[in-house]
């Protein structure tokens, strides 16, 4: 058994949704009034959590990211952090949060041994950035972002998701970021859940993206390619990225599987096929038992989730992870 899938990928990354709720409903995430959340009892305990990825380590998983719903609306986050950064053979944990209950966490993420953070970050502009989230408040993110910079959390990753007629004219802005030392992402919008009509009018395509950067901030130069993204230099200094998952999919690098809040193995974020790890911990697998359903889940991720109208809309991001 190794980490090898049918198309000959190395799968590394693990992606683990460690709560569905969050404190904020972004319009690309979730309906207006959020999702149900699921009962606790549904939810992964930390030390269930814990003995996944000792079994996943095994098999070659190097990085863990945390994620959710909003990873720190979930208590004693760093707790888990500290097991997950001790495990030997995980190189990385790295956590994606909306930022806006990082200022008061970052320093004790840091001392588990968090790497790193990615904030997502949609605008620059405050009454914008209420109307994208519905409930939060651009402050208190960069307060987040600020706290994270002090502790060492860096470099930061930047996540933007570009919606048409919602924040389209600002991507020239948010690029700039790069400047000041963040890497900067651009990610298209994905038709998870319950989007329906509004994502053929919302949608906005990577190219479009870059080609706005580059009107206003010069010519990009193109660097490599980091999982998903494509990564350019930045004219004046730093990079960017897009992540075009629908109107350039990057499945042939793709390196890793997700594990949702409820439990289930998911090996492609865009394909509904899952494998019931929580099922399986719950009726005390051991760990090569673990280690032979993580496998089966390599062994069973697609190829290609194929383009928008074949996507599965089972699931929000919120639920899976994104
Ligand atoms: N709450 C955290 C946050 O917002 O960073 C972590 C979870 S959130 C689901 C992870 C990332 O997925 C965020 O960067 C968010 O912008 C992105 N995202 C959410 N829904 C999306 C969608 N439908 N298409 C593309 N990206 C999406
Ligand atoms: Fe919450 Fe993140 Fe989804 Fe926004 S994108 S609603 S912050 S889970």
């Amino acid at each position: 058994m190794d980490n090898l899938d049918r198309f000959g990928r190395r799968i590394t990354y693990l992606r683990i949704s460690v709560t569905d709720r969050c404190n904020f409903r972004c319009i690309y995430c979730m309906p207006p009034g959020g999702v149900p959340w699921r009962p606790h009892a549904e939810i992964l305990r930390y030390e269930e959590i814990v003995r996944l990825v000792r079994a996943a380590a095994t098999l070659g998983i190097r990085k863990v990211r945390l994620t959710g719903g909003e990873p720190l609306v979930r208590k004693g986050l760093p707790d888990l952090v500290r097991e997950l950064s001790r495990i030997p053979g995980i190189e990385e944990v790295v956590m994606t949060t909306n930022g806006a209950l990082l200022s008061e966490h970052a320093e004790a993420l840091a001392r588990a041994g968090l790497s790193r953070v990615n904030v997502s970050l949609d605008t620059l502009r405050p009454e914008r950035f209420r109307e994208i989230t519905r409930l939060g408040r651009l402050k208190d993110v960069w307060e987040g972002i600020r706290a994270a910079r002090e502790v060492g959390l860096v470099p930061i990753k930047l996540n933007a998701v570009i919606l048409r007629g919602v924040n389209e004219d600002e991507v020239a802005e948010l690029a700039a970021l790069a400047r000041q030392g963040f890497s900067v992402r651009f990610i298209e919008w994905m038709p998870l859940g319950s989007v329906g009509e509004d994502f053929r009018r919302r949608f906005v395509p990577g190219g479009e993206i870059r080609a706005r950067v580059e009107e206003r901030l010069g010519p990009l130069v193109p660097l490599r390619r980091e999982g998903p993204a494509r990564v350019f230099a930045l004219p004046g200094g730093g990079e960017v990225g897009f992540i075009t998952a629908i109107s350039a999919p990057f499945c042939s690098s793709c390196n890793r599987m997700r594990v949702t809040a409820d439990g289930k193995l998911r090996p492609c974020l865009l394909s509904p096929v899952e494998l019931d790890l929580k099922g399986a911990l719950r009726a005390g697998a051991s760990q090569g038992e673990l280690v032979r359903l993580l496998a089966e889940g390599i062994k069973r991720k697609p190829f290609s989730h194929g383009a928008t109208e074949a996507v599965p809309h089972d699931r929000e991001m919120s639920e899976i992870g994104g």
